[in-house]
């Protein structure tokens, strides 16, 4: 399956985070002797768990809803923030980033689904984030794109409506507010069951797990 989807992502040249929470390590050393060197977890224990025992060039993804009092334990390591829901969560992570010295990089999740289960910036609280930060008020975090998750459905016309809904507020970005910044341009969008779809809408990173480990208990 790994290979499958490596070559599904080839064409446009998309990044496999392989999401790997609740798996052992022997899950995460037999792709990563495959060559597969970005991770994603959901949870900082065990982010940090597994950082600890696996090699250190491995790149690190945080990507579920991330609690502001547990940003100091990623913060010495984590490659990219998947997830930032708040302009509270931002401003922990700046702190956070400032005392380990480095800048963090970080995409702001946008909610797209219609279900409303799901974490995300409303596009009014987007705008103000995107504001601060062009005002320089988050000097140590770097935000390089947005991410989405699209409604658990069958109903494919709706992935395509969410993720194209991403897409629009992503070029809108780019175009106006962000346009001198060129690091400004990931969209993390796509998992198992939708990846195929957010390819089509521009999706430059997909968090896939169950796909490719199996599913979870
Ligand atoms: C678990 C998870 C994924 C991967 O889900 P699969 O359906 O197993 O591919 C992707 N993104 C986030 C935020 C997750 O929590």
């Amino acid at each position: 399956m790994y290979d499958q989807i490596l070559e599904d992502l080839k064409p446009t040249n998309t990044l496999l985070v392989a999401v790997s929470k609740t798996k052992p390590v022997e899950d995460i050393v037999s792709l990563y002797d495959k060559g597969q060197r970005h991770f994603g977890e959901n949870r900082v224990q065990e982010l940090v768990d597994k950082y600890e025992a696996l090699p250190k060039d491995i790149r690190w993804h945080q990507i579920g809803h991330l609690q502001k009092n547990k940003v100091k334990y990623i913060a010495p390591f984590v490659h990219l923030i998947h997830a930032i829901d708040s302009k509270e969560l931002l401003t922990v992570v700046n702190k956070e980033a400032k005392k380990n010295e480095r800048v963090i990089d970080v995409l702001l999740q946008v909610k797209i689904a219609q279900e409303d289960t799901k974490y995300g910036l409303s596009t009014s609280d987007l705008n103000i984030i995107i504001e601060l930060y062009l005002a320089g008020t988050f000097e140590n975090v770097r935000i390089i794109g947005l991410m989405g998750m699209a409604s658990f459905t069958d109903n494919t016309g709706q992935v395509h409506d969410e993720f194209s809904h991403l897409k629009e507020t992503f070029d809108i970005l780019k175009k106006n507010s962000l346009a001198n910044k060129e690091y400004f341009e990931h969209l993390s969008m796509g998992m198992s069951g939708d990846y195929k779809i957010a390819i089509e809408h521009g999706s430059t990173m997909v968090r896939v797990g169950s796909l490719l480990f199996g599913s979870r208990v």
